[in-house]
Protein backbone atom coordinates (compact mmCIF):
# COMPACT_ATOMS: atom_id res chain seq x y z
CA UNK A 1 0.00 0.00 0.00
CA UNK A 2 1.30 3.12 -0.66
CA UNK A 3 1.94 6.08 2.20
CA UNK A 4 -0.11 8.04 0.76
CA UNK A 5 -3.14 5.70 0.06
CA UNK A 6 -2.38 4.57 3.70
CA UNK A 7 -2.73 8.06 5.13
CA UNK A 8 -6.16 8.56 2.67
CA UNK A 9 -7.51 5.36 5.09
CA UNK A 10 -6.31 6.49 8.37
CA UNK A 11 -7.99 9.56 7.28
CA UNK A 12 -11.21 7.63 6.66
CA UNK A 13 -11.59 5.64 9.27
CA UNK A 14 -10.67 8.72 11.38
CA UNK A 15 -14.02 10.22 9.69
CA UNK A 16 -16.01 7.12 10.60
CA UNK A 17 -14.96 7.43 14.26
CA UNK A 18 -16.00 10.75 14.31
CA UNK A 19 -19.05 10.11 12.67
CA UNK A 20 -19.84 7.04 14.90
CA UNK A 21 -19.37 9.69 17.95
CA UNK A 22 -21.71 11.68 16.91
CA UNK A 23 -24.20 8.95 16.23
CA UNK A 24 -23.68 7.90 19.89
CA UNK A 25 -23.54 11.34 21.52
CA UNK A 26 -27.49 11.89 20.88
CA UNK A 27 -29.77 15.09 21.91
CA UNK A 28 -30.52 15.32 25.15
CA UNK A 29 -33.98 15.61 26.21
CA UNK A 30 -36.09 16.92 29.44
CA UNK A 31 -39.63 17.01 29.11
CA UNK A 32 -40.39 18.74 25.96
CA UNK A 33 -37.03 20.13 25.28
CA UNK A 34 -33.97 18.96 23.18
CA UNK A 35 -30.73 19.90 22.89
CA UNK A 36 -28.38 18.80 19.75
CA UNK A 37 -24.95 18.34 21.30
CA UNK A 38 -22.60 21.58 21.75
CA UNK A 39 -26.28 23.47 21.85
CA UNK A 40 -27.99 25.51 24.31
CA UNK A 41 -32.30 25.02 24.77
CA UNK A 42 -34.17 26.79 27.14
CA UNK A 43 -37.97 25.94 27.92
CA UNK A 44 -40.12 25.25 30.22
CA UNK A 45 -41.27 21.95 32.32
CA UNK A 46 -44.68 22.15 32.68
CA UNK A 47 -46.03 21.06 35.81
CA UNK A 48 -49.67 20.42 35.39
CA UNK A 49 -52.32 21.35 37.23
CA UNK A 50 -54.48 18.96 40.09
CA UNK A 51 -55.50 19.26 43.27
CA UNK A 52 -54.58 22.94 42.99
CA UNK A 53 -53.25 25.39 40.05
CA UNK A 54 -50.32 24.01 37.95
CA UNK A 55 -46.93 26.18 37.58
CA UNK A 56 -44.10 25.61 35.32
CA UNK A 57 -39.83 25.49 35.57
CA UNK A 58 -37.83 27.43 33.75
CA UNK A 59 -35.00 25.06 32.61
CA UNK A 60 -31.55 25.65 30.19
CA UNK A 61 -29.90 22.31 28.63
CA UNK A 62 -26.48 22.94 27.98
CA UNK A 63 -25.81 20.05 25.92
CA UNK A 64 -22.15 19.93 25.68
CA UNK A 65 -20.38 18.66 22.66
CA UNK A 66 -18.62 15.77 24.17
CA UNK A 67 -19.36 12.87 26.02
CA UNK A 68 -19.15 13.30 30.22
CA UNK A 69 -21.58 13.63 32.81
CA UNK A 70 -25.09 14.83 33.65
CA UNK A 71 -24.83 17.67 36.34
CA UNK A 72 -28.12 19.76 37.69
CA UNK A 73 -27.86 22.86 39.21
CA UNK A 74 -31.07 23.81 41.28
CA UNK A 75 -31.84 27.06 42.34
CA UNK A 76 -34.91 28.98 43.49
CA UNK A 77 -36.44 25.75 45.58
CA UNK A 78 -37.20 28.45 47.97
CA UNK A 79 -38.29 31.40 46.04
CA UNK A 80 -36.50 34.05 48.10
CA UNK A 81 -33.06 33.17 47.93
CA UNK A 82 -31.68 34.94 44.80
CA UNK A 83 -28.04 34.96 44.82
CA UNK A 84 -28.33 31.37 43.23
CA UNK A 85 -31.22 32.15 40.92
CA UNK A 86 -28.95 35.22 39.42
CA UNK A 87 -25.80 33.26 39.59
CA UNK A 88 -27.53 30.88 36.91
CA UNK A 89 -28.88 33.67 35.34
CA UNK A 90 -25.31 34.67 34.21
CA UNK A 91 -23.91 31.07 33.40
CA UNK A 92 -26.56 30.09 30.98
CA UNK A 93 -24.84 32.55 28.37
CA UNK A 94 -21.34 32.15 29.91
CA UNK A 95 -20.98 27.93 29.76
CA UNK A 96 -20.49 27.43 25.84
CA UNK A 97 -21.81 24.11 24.85
CA UNK A 98 -19.68 23.59 22.59
CA UNK A 99 -17.04 23.65 24.97
CA UNK A 100 -18.22 21.59 27.43
CA UNK A 101 -18.14 17.76 28.19
CA UNK A 102 -20.97 16.17 29.44
CA UNK A 103 -24.71 17.74 29.89
CA UNK A 104 -25.74 20.49 32.51
CA UNK A 105 -28.70 21.04 33.07
CA UNK A 106 -29.97 24.72 34.94
CA UNK A 107 -33.22 24.76 36.84
CA UNK A 108 -33.81 28.31 37.43
CA UNK A 109 -36.43 28.66 39.68
CA UNK A 110 -37.38 25.37 40.92
CA UNK A 111 -40.50 26.94 42.75
CA UNK A 112 -42.23 29.85 40.62
CA UNK A 113 -44.85 29.74 43.15
CA UNK A 114 -42.91 31.21 46.01
CA UNK A 115 -40.55 33.17 43.84
CA UNK A 116 -43.44 35.60 42.12
CA UNK A 117 -45.21 35.06 45.42
CA UNK A 118 -42.10 36.47 47.27
CA UNK A 119 -42.36 34.08 50.26
CA UNK A 120 -40.01 32.67 52.25
CA UNK A 121 -39.87 29.18 53.42
CA UNK A 122 -43.81 27.65 52.25
CA UNK A 123 -45.30 28.22 48.58
CA UNK A 124 -48.24 30.89 48.69
CA UNK A 125 -50.21 28.37 47.24
CA UNK A 126 -50.41 25.40 49.57
CA UNK A 127 -48.35 26.47 52.54
CA UNK A 128 -45.84 23.44 52.09
CA UNK A 129 -41.70 23.53 52.36
CA UNK A 130 -40.92 22.46 48.79
CA UNK A 131 -37.55 21.42 50.53
CA UNK A 132 -39.42 18.91 52.84
CA UNK A 133 -41.75 17.28 50.35
CA UNK A 134 -39.26 14.85 47.95
CA UNK A 135 -39.70 12.98 45.74
CA UNK A 136 -42.94 14.24 45.70
CA UNK A 137 -46.39 13.03 44.58
CA UNK A 138 -47.69 13.07 41.05
CA UNK A 139 -51.28 13.62 42.52
CA UNK A 140 -50.48 15.82 45.28
CA UNK A 141 -50.58 19.40 45.81
CA UNK A 142 -48.46 21.93 43.69
CA UNK A 143 -45.11 21.89 45.92
CA UNK A 144 -45.35 17.89 45.48
CA UNK A 145 -46.21 17.66 41.81
CA UNK A 146 -42.96 19.89 41.79
CA UNK A 147 -40.47 17.49 43.67
CA UNK A 148 -42.18 14.90 41.40
CA UNK A 149 -41.29 16.84 38.54
CA UNK A 150 -37.81 17.27 39.38
CA UNK A 151 -36.90 14.29 40.93
CA UNK A 152 -38.69 11.92 37.75
CA UNK A 153 -37.14 14.71 34.91
CA UNK A 154 -34.31 16.39 36.37
CA UNK A 155 -32.55 14.37 39.25
CA UNK A 156 -33.32 10.63 37.72
CA UNK A 157 -31.46 11.63 34.96
CA UNK A 158 -28.35 13.31 36.37
CA UNK A 159 -25.15 11.68 37.47
CA UNK A 160 -24.36 14.89 40.15
CA UNK A 161 -26.62 17.62 41.97
CA UNK A 162 -26.15 20.77 43.64
CA UNK A 163 -29.26 22.25 45.50
CA UNK A 164 -28.19 26.49 45.26
CA UNK A 165 -29.32 28.32 48.37
CA UNK A 166 -28.54 31.14 50.67
CA UNK A 167 -30.51 32.23 53.34
CA UNK A 168 -33.87 32.92 52.92
CA UNK A 169 -35.48 36.28 52.72
CA UNK A 170 -35.42 36.93 56.12
CA UNK A 171 -32.26 35.09 57.20
CA UNK A 172 -28.53 36.22 57.22
CA UNK A 173 -25.79 33.90 56.55
CA UNK A 174 -22.47 32.92 56.58
CA UNK A 175 -21.85 31.01 53.55
CA UNK A 176 -20.76 27.23 53.81
CA UNK A 177 -22.07 23.88 52.07
CA UNK A 178 -23.42 20.88 53.28
CA UNK A 179 -21.55 17.25 52.89
CA UNK A 180 -24.93 14.78 53.50
CA UNK A 181 -23.88 11.67 54.65
CA UNK A 182 -25.80 8.82 53.38
CA UNK A 183 -24.31 5.89 54.01
CA UNK A 184 -23.10 4.73 50.42
CA UNK A 185 -19.20 5.17 51.08
CA UNK A 186 -18.78 5.57 47.36
CA UNK A 187 -21.28 8.65 47.08
CA UNK A 188 -20.97 10.03 50.56
CA UNK A 189 -16.86 10.57 48.93
CA UNK A 190 -18.37 11.46 45.68
CA UNK A 191 -20.33 14.21 47.42
CA UNK A 192 -17.36 15.28 50.01
CA UNK A 193 -15.28 15.60 46.64
CA UNK A 194 -18.24 18.19 45.21
CA UNK A 195 -18.53 20.03 48.91
CA UNK A 196 -14.33 20.63 48.74
CA UNK A 197 -14.25 21.28 44.88
CA UNK A 198 -17.11 24.15 45.09
CA UNK A 199 -14.81 26.14 47.52
CA UNK A 200 -16.70 27.75 50.48
CA UNK A 201 -14.29 27.17 53.00
CA UNK A 202 -17.15 26.17 56.01
CA UNK A 203 -18.45 22.79 55.28
CA UNK A 204 -21.34 21.50 57.37
CA UNK A 205 -21.24 17.57 58.30
CA UNK A 206 -24.99 16.38 58.18
CA UNK A 207 -25.47 12.39 59.06
CA UNK A 208 -29.68 13.38 59.96
CA UNK A 209 -30.57 12.38 56.38
CA UNK A 210 -33.42 9.85 55.77
CA UNK A 211 -31.97 6.48 53.69
CA UNK A 212 -35.23 5.78 51.62
CA UNK A 213 -35.17 7.16 48.97
CA UNK A 214 -39.40 7.02 48.70
CA UNK A 215 -38.98 9.74 51.61
CA UNK A 216 -35.83 11.58 50.64
CA UNK A 217 -37.45 14.53 51.70
CA UNK A 218 -34.53 17.30 50.43
CA UNK A 219 -33.78 18.02 46.71
CA UNK A 220 -29.97 17.15 47.62
CA UNK A 221 -31.02 13.64 49.25
CA UNK A 222 -33.55 12.81 46.58
CA UNK A 223 -30.41 12.56 44.16
CA UNK A 224 -28.35 10.94 47.22
CA UNK A 225 -30.57 8.29 48.03
CA UNK A 226 -30.65 7.22 44.56
CA UNK A 227 -26.59 6.89 44.09
CA UNK A 228 -25.98 9.99 42.97
CA UNK A 229 -23.52 12.05 44.99
CA UNK A 230 -24.82 15.56 45.36
CA UNK A 231 -24.10 19.04 47.71
CA UNK A 232 -26.42 21.71 48.87
CA UNK A 233 -24.71 24.90 49.15
CA UNK A 234 -25.50 28.05 51.05
CA UNK A 235 -24.15 31.92 49.49
CA UNK A 236 -25.89 35.10 50.64
CA UNK A 237 -29.14 35.85 52.04
CA UNK A 238 -31.81 38.37 52.76
CA UNK A 239 -33.00 38.86 49.31
CA UNK A 240 -29.52 40.58 48.55
CA UNK A 241 -28.22 39.84 44.90
CA UNK A 242 -24.94 42.15 45.71
CA UNK A 243 -22.15 40.93 42.93
CA UNK A 244 -20.53 39.38 46.04
CA UNK A 245 -23.02 36.38 46.84
CA UNK A 246 -24.04 36.10 42.99
CA UNK A 247 -20.35 35.80 42.75
CA UNK A 248 -19.77 32.85 44.97
CA UNK A 249 -22.18 30.54 43.72
CA UNK A 250 -21.08 31.18 40.07
CA UNK A 251 -17.51 30.41 41.33
CA UNK A 252 -18.76 27.51 42.63
CA UNK A 253 -20.56 26.17 39.23
CA UNK A 254 -17.19 26.88 37.35
CA UNK A 255 -15.19 25.03 40.19
CA UNK A 256 -17.83 22.19 39.76
CA UNK A 257 -17.37 21.94 36.05
CA UNK A 258 -13.59 21.43 36.29
CA UNK A 259 -13.92 18.78 39.33
CA UNK A 260 -15.93 16.57 36.79
CA UNK A 261 -13.85 17.45 33.97
CA UNK A 262 -16.77 19.13 32.06
CA UNK A 263 -13.97 21.57 31.58
CA UNK A 264 -10.09 21.52 31.37
CA UNK A 265 -8.57 22.76 34.39
CA UNK A 266 -8.20 22.87 38.28
CA UNK A 267 -11.27 24.06 40.53
CA UNK A 268 -10.36 26.34 42.76
CA UNK A 269 -10.87 24.66 46.29
CA UNK A 270 -10.69 26.43 49.72
CA UNK A 271 -7.39 26.60 51.17
CA UNK A 272 -8.54 25.85 54.38
CA UNK A 273 -11.45 24.23 55.59
CA UNK A 274 -13.58 24.43 58.79
CA UNK A 275 -15.72 21.52 59.33
CA UNK A 276 -18.79 21.76 61.10
CA UNK A 277 -20.74 18.33 62.89
CA UNK A 278 -23.32 18.21 64.78
CA UNK A 279 -25.32 21.85 64.39
CA UNK A 280 -28.51 22.71 65.93
CA UNK A 281 -31.36 25.29 64.52
CA UNK A 282 -33.36 26.87 67.22
CA UNK A 283 -37.15 27.40 66.59
CA UNK A 284 -38.55 30.20 68.57
CA UNK A 285 -40.68 29.63 71.27
CA UNK A 286 -43.51 31.90 70.38
CA UNK A 287 -44.85 34.21 68.23
CA UNK A 288 -43.08 38.32 68.25
CA UNK A 289 -40.51 40.13 66.78
CA UNK A 290 -36.86 39.10 66.86
CA UNK A 291 -33.84 41.32 67.57
CA UNK A 292 -30.84 39.32 66.73
CA UNK A 293 -27.60 39.84 69.02
CA UNK A 294 -25.00 38.28 66.88
CA UNK A 295 -23.67 38.22 63.25
CA UNK A 296 -23.62 35.36 60.91
CA UNK A 297 -20.07 33.87 60.80
CA UNK A 298 -19.72 34.69 64.80
CA UNK A 299 -18.15 32.13 66.91
CA UNK A 300 -19.87 32.40 70.06
CA UNK A 301 -19.70 30.23 73.25
CA UNK A 302 -22.64 27.57 75.01
CA UNK A 303 -25.31 30.01 76.52
CA UNK A 304 -24.06 33.22 74.68
CA UNK A 305 -26.63 35.46 73.69
CA UNK A 306 -27.92 34.90 70.27
CA UNK A 307 -30.94 37.48 70.58
CA UNK A 308 -33.87 38.36 72.30
CA UNK A 309 -37.92 37.86 71.25
CA UNK A 310 -40.75 39.88 72.32
CA UNK A 311 -44.38 40.32 72.07
CA UNK A 312 -45.49 43.23 69.81
CA UNK A 313 -45.80 45.53 72.41
CA UNK A 314 -41.79 45.13 73.32
CA UNK A 315 -42.25 43.58 76.04
CA UNK A 316 -39.04 40.52 76.25
CA UNK A 317 -41.01 36.93 75.64
CA UNK A 318 -37.01 35.10 75.96
CA UNK A 319 -33.72 35.05 75.55
CA UNK A 320 -32.36 33.08 73.26
CA UNK A 321 -29.02 31.14 73.75
CA UNK A 322 -26.23 28.86 71.94
CA UNK A 323 -27.44 25.60 73.17
CA UNK A 324 -23.34 24.51 72.39
CA UNK A 325 -20.11 26.47 71.30
CA UNK A 326 -19.82 27.11 67.92
CA UNK A 327 -20.29 29.46 64.40
CA UNK A 328 -23.46 31.11 63.80
CA UNK A 329 -24.57 29.95 60.24
CA UNK A 330 -27.19 32.13 59.64
CA UNK A 331 -29.64 34.01 62.60
CA UNK A 332 -32.71 35.65 61.32
CA UNK A 333 -32.66 39.22 60.84
CA UNK A 334 -35.90 41.02 60.48
CA UNK A 335 -38.45 41.50 62.77
CA UNK A 336 -40.92 39.08 62.29
CA UNK A 337 -40.83 35.29 63.43
CA UNK A 338 -43.50 32.56 64.31
CA UNK A 339 -43.74 30.06 66.79
CA UNK A 340 -41.58 27.20 65.75
CA UNK A 341 -39.90 28.83 63.08
CA UNK A 342 -35.93 29.23 62.47
CA UNK A 343 -34.34 31.94 64.36
CA UNK A 344 -30.91 30.80 63.69
CA UNK A 345 -28.57 27.86 63.56
CA UNK A 346 -25.24 27.15 64.99
CA UNK A 347 -22.62 24.28 64.91
CA UNK A 348 -20.06 22.72 66.77
CA UNK A 349 -16.41 22.87 64.86
CA UNK A 350 -15.06 19.38 64.61
CA UNK A 351 -11.63 20.71 62.41
CA UNK A 352 -10.35 23.22 60.90
CA UNK A 353 -7.73 22.06 58.16
CA UNK A 354 -4.99 23.88 56.07
CA UNK A 355 -4.74 26.87 58.46
ZN1 LIG B 1 -33.21 27.46 50.99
Amino acid sequence: MSRKRQILLLGFAFLLTAAEDAVARGPFTVGTLMADPGKRVSGFLEVPAGVDAGTRIPVTLLHGANDGPVLALIAGTHGYEYAPIIALQKLRGQIDPAQLSGTVILVHVANLPSFLGRTIYYSPVDGKNLNRVYPGKVDGTVSERIAYTITTEIIERAHAVADLHCGDGNEALRPYTYWMKGGNATVDEGSRQMALAFGLDHIVIDTNRPADPQASVYTANTAITRGKPAITTETGGLGDTRAEWVGLAERGVWNLLRHFKMLPGEPARAEAVVWLDTYEVLRSPETGIFYAAVQPGHTVARGALLGRLTDFFGNQLAEIRAPLAGVVNYVVATPPVSQGEPLAMVSHILAEEGK
